[in-house]
């Protein structure tokens, strides 16, 4: 089988984990695309998984109620153990590699990051990534009885509901008491969409002029249409936004049905998070700026001006 551990947040499946089911199909490994779901009070997850999966392998335990690193590993590797896996997908999130490589050295498996492609060639398994400031495409390949694999969110498209859903089994865990434990956790407010779940995101760049700017057309513009915030590197690191709205090469990637860059120059870096949105839509007052090379739909102007009435016929 190819054993997908299910990433899911607030009793929803994540967009990662729908993601990495395409992934799967597209892998050309053979087996069922199996979602291992892990978490408490989470049967509304596994329905969820059960309408994109062949099946779902449901760990619903107080002990899992919170993520942990030793516990994830064990129970991931648990499972791909018992279930023959030859192939182990999870979320190139944080805490995604924080788990992957433990799952690889208790299975004694090759272990692929970040990969952006997957396809089986024989018995071996070859995966895309970037590398070198993402000018760089690499192809790597591993092969063995089972092959653990973190892919890189927003790099396919969500799978969406197959004809019939996957059946649902209860799996008994053997987990470890965790050295490690989360003592605190602050909850960013925001009624905002996150990044990686958006569908339409509008994002701010350098040209936008300055942070009140940026709230006035970035996020009035996105609440206006329900859209996330995203944000280049330049305007982070000048600490007009925080880190987690960053898009690119060293921030989020990101694969929405709309992408709305206003002030956004286009660098290398920052195409590589976002160039595969399905429609690129961009705002720069110059004409040769790169982003006019990837974008779908173009304005030539000054984001103070269009900005403002785009917000009024939007909230219209
Ligand atoms: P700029 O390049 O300064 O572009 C501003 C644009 O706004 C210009 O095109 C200008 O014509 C336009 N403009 C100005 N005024 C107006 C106006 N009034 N109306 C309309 N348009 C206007 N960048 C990322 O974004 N994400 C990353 O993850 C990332 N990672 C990096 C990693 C490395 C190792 C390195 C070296 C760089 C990385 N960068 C990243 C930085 C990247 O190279 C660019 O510097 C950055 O993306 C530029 O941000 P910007 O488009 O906001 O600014």
């Amino acid at each position: 089988m190819i054993l997908i551990v299910a990433e899911h947040a607030g009793g929803k499946l994540a967009k990662s984990t729908l993601e990495m089911v395409t992934a799967a199909r597209d892998s050309g490994r053979e087996g069922p695309v199996t979602l291992l779901v892990l978490g408490q009070g989470v049967a509304g997850v596994a329905n969820e998984a059960a309408a994109v999966a062949d099946q779902v392998l449901v760990g619903d335990l107080p002990a899992l109620a919170t993520y942990n690193a030793e516990v994830w590993a064990a129970a991931t590797a648990q499972i791909a153990r018992e279930g023959e896996a030859t192939t182990v997908l999870i979320g190139g999130s944080r805490s995604g590699r924080e788990y992957a490589p433990r799952v690889a050295v208790k299975l004694d498996a090759p272990y692929l990051e970040d990969a952006i492609r997957l396809s089986a060639s024989g018995d071996a398994l070859q995966a895309q990534r970037y590398t070198y400031l993402a000018r760089v495409t690499e192809t790597v390949e591993a092969s063995g009885p089972v092959i653990v694999v973190t892919v890189k969110p927003g790099s396919f498209a969500a799978a969406s509901a197959a004809a019939q859903p996957g059946e649902q089994y209860d799996v008994e865990l053997e987990l470890p008491t965790p050295r490690v434990e989360v003592t605190g956790r602050s909850v960013e407010k925001t009624s905002r969409v996150a990044l990686t779940e958006a569908d339409v995101i509008v994002t701010g760049g350098r040209g936008v002029g300055n942070p009140e700017n940026f709230t006035t057309y970035v996020e009035g513009l996105a609440d206006a249409i329900g859209a996330g915030v995203g944000a280049t590197r330049a305007v982070v690191d000048a600490g007009w936004r925080p880190y987690a709205e960053q898009v690119g090469q060293t921030g989020k990637t990101v694969q929405p049905g709309a992408y709305i860059a206003l002030g956004v120059s286009g660098a290398v870096q920052h195409l590589s998070g976002m160039g595969k949105s399905k429609n690129i839509i961009a705002i720069n007052k110059d004409a040769e700026a790169p982003i006019f090379k990837v974008a779908d739909y173009g304005i030539v102007g000054d984001v103070n001006v269009i900005v403002p009435a785009l917000i009024e016929a939007a909230r219209k």
